[in-house]
């Protein structure tokens, strides 16, 4: 009889008598054997073990595998994805899903390294915390020590990294955890995501923007093997790139290009606008409200906001936008204007960013950054179709946890303690 036996690393097959025949797809077993070359006709050349089989010897059923909801050998992709959350592990003994776990610990890892090895330190910054606004909606979570008061999970880290950068850190990265009420896309992920974060002080864009470049650029060639269109990467105004491609987020390639999975078209975005309409005609910020505005456009604050040009810049790379960041500003009053024009109070300018205009008061270097997307990144690196399919567990597209039944009610003695009242 055979048997193929599967752990992370591949596939072997097993050769042996009857008993080989009372294990079922997907137990768990330990195997003594002996490994033993493949008689010629049988060397299977598909397989990296196919010149070898084991022939069996003492077999232990460690533990017994029901019937599977789906079958974990084929890329999965045919599989309702609802489903295949809800048993997420089971799909992740799918060799695909699982090269893509171990890629992801090997560009984190990489990430790491190089960043290390130049300087930069790696800091944790708190996930209860006050809102920072990058453009979604906040996860709240009630406090039981203040009740009726709320803790805010981080839309990105970007306030403590500035704040890092008046505490003198200098070079700051973080695999970060991000948390964004949005409304649920194809090409991001709901409520929670990783990014690479990172801050630098006596800085500038050119040097943000080399870093960056270096580490995609040994990332993806020595890491994950694939090949890059164009270096440097081109470098295009916000302008030159609406007049171009008709958006900020293009593709480079041609439709030839696009038939190869490992030709990645990178290319930088900068001086966009400041500031953006709503459709009430109100201003928000392009990027977030920190970002530093063109020295030049200064004047312009006060006559025409939508004419001022910003120190963000977005990085793009066959057609996604995949990372972005910014010079900061750092004059105390640059920053309260700007949150005037963002149409803030005085109360609430002072209430949710005080502690950053009073810590510019005591130094603060010039300082900027970036961050990106792990999950996104990854995913157009490797050409998935989805996020997800680089995420160990995530949300379902109507915010559901994988596996685990989450959100889920809480308990009346919870609640009581919160101080809250669920309306029904
Ligand atoms: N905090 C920004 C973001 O999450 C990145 C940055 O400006 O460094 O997009």
């Amino acid at each position: 009889m055979f048997v193929d036996l599967r752990d992370r690393s591949g596939l072997v097959q097993i050769v042996g008598d009857q008993k080989l025949g009372e294990l079922r797809t997907e137990d768990v077993i330990a195997l003594e054997g002996t490994v033993k070359a493949r008689p010629a006709k049988l060397v299977n050349s598909k397989l990296p073990t196919g010149e070898v089989e084991v022939e069996a010897g003492k077999v232990t059923i460690l533990s017994r595998a029901a019937d599977l909801p789906f079958e974990v050998t084929s890329d999965g992709l045919q599989i309702k994805e609802d489903l295949r959350l809800k048993y997420r592990y089971l799909d992740l003994r799918r060799p695909r899903l699982a090269a893509n776990l171990k890629k992801r610990h090997q560009m984190v890892s990489f990430i790491r390294r190089w960043l290390d090895e130049r300087g930069f330190w790696e800091v944790e910054t708190p996930i209860l915390t006050k809102a920072t606004p990058e453009g979604a909606r906040d996860f709240l979570v009630p406090s039981r020590l203040q009740p009726g008061q709320f803790y805010a999970l981080p839309q990105s880290p970007q306030q403590y990294k500035q704040l890092l950068m008046v505490a003198g850190v200098e070079k700051y990265f973080q695999i970060a955890r991000c948390f964004r009420d949005e409304d649920p896309r194809a090409d991001r992920a709901y409520g929670e995501f990783t990014q690479l974060d990172l801050e630098l002080s006596f800085t500038d864009q050119a040097e943000i923007l080399s870093l960056t470049e270096q580490l995609f650029t040994s990332l993806v060639e020595q890491v994950l093997g694939k090949k890059i269109l164009q270096k440097p990467f081109p470098k295009f105004t916000y302008q030159e790139a609406v007049k171009q491609f008709g958006d900020d987020k293009f593709d480079l390639r041609d439709q030839k290009q696009r038939q190869d999975p490992d030709l990645l078209a990178f290319a930088w975005v900068v001086d966009f606008p400041l500031f953006e309409k709503t459709e009430t005609r109100q201003l928000r910020p392009s990027h977030h409200p920190f970002t530093a505005p063109k020295d030049e456009d200064l004047p312009l604050l006060d006559q025409d906001p939508v004419k001022v040009r910003s120190w963000q810049h977005d990085l793009v790379c066959n057609g996604h936008e995949i990372a972005g960041g910014s010079l900061r500003i750092t004059d105390p009053q640059v920053q309260h204007k700007i949150f005037e024009i963002l149409g803030h109070t005085q109360q609430e300018i002072q209430q949710k960013f005080g502690h950053l205009l009073e810590a510019f008061r005591y130094g603060v270097p010039p300082h900027g950054g970036i961050a990106f997307g792990i999950d996104r990144a990854l995913a157009v690196f490797l050409g998935e179709p989805s996020l997800r399919e680089v995420m160990a567990f995530p949300l379902n597209a109507s915010g559901q946890t994988a596996v685990m039944d989450a959100p889920s009610p809480a308990d009346a003695a919870q609640l009581k303690e919160l101080a809250i009242n669920v309306r029904k």
